[in-house]
């Protein structure tokens, strides 16, 4: 299978998943997770429609950036862990952050995004299951560090995101999913200075398709479009 097969099948599958449970596909954005795959190689999924590339890695999303970040209408998204002495090279590179996961970090995006003369659109990882290994916001602060961050002016709520517990079945992922969408929902209900936080990135290669039937706006795909990372 090339790529664009691939993307292809995955567009199918969004769409079947979205028509289930009565969604509009078009309200699902497809974020190629391209940590590892080469610049070649992305040059292809652009050829096939891709438009957003989430990288976890600053140095490689710099090398790539660099031959083909210009290309029109492409945009970038940072999906990774963010350390803080990297965030100066972050802040304003991509247009989502997709992985906020403390209020301090939170405002040192707004202290950069403040000198750029910009506004940082993020989301707030949320780590459902309260796992060690991961990072992100615990269910019960959720609420308090959206009021926090929301008075900070240069940066924009856009959603939350999380990565539940890893497990084959995905049907393992689908009350982690459907926690997250109660959470959003309940946020939802409050009035924010930056608007609602709509956004919901979650799903990977192997469970987007429940991920959306849970109402994911954003599903982030490394191995179903590009094969097993070496
Ligand atoms: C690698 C990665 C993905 C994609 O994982 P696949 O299982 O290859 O689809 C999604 N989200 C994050 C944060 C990742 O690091």
């Amino acid at each position: 299978m090339n790529i664009a097969d691939n993307v292809q099948d995955i567009r199918e599958k969004i769409q079947q998943a979205a028509f289930r449970v009565g969604r509009d596909p078009s309200s699902v954005r497809l974020v190629a997770a391209t940590k590892t795959v080469s610049t070649d190689v992305l040059r292809e999924a652009y050829d096939a429609g891709m438009r957003v590339f989430g990288e976890n890695r600053l140095q490689e999303a710099q090398e790539k950036m660099s031959v083909i970040g210009r290309f029109p209408g492409l945009s970038w998204h940072f999906i990774g862990r963010m350390q803080r002495r990297k965030l100066k090279d972050i802040v304003g590179k991509f247009v989502v952050l997709h992985s906020v996961e403390s209020v301090e970090q939170a405002r040192s995006i707004d202290a950069i995004a403040q000198q750029l003369g910009i506004q940082q659109d993020i989301l707030l990882q949320v780590n459902v299951a309260e796992e060690d290994s991961k990072g992100g916001f615990a269910r019960k602060d959720i609420r308090e560090a959206m009021e926090q961050v929301d008075r900070l002016p240069h940066v924009a709520i856009r959603g939350l995101m999380t990565l539940p517990p890893f497990h084959e079945d995905p049907e393992h992922a689908r009350p982690y999913f459907a926690e997250l969408c109660l959470v959003r929902d309940s946020l939802a209900q409050q009035s924010f200075v930056h608007g609602r936080p709509e956004g919901l990135s979650m799903g990977m290669s192997h469970d987007y398709q429940v991920a959306i039937e849970e109402g994911a706006t954003m599903v982030r795909i490394g191995t179903a479009l590009f094969g097993k990372r070496a």
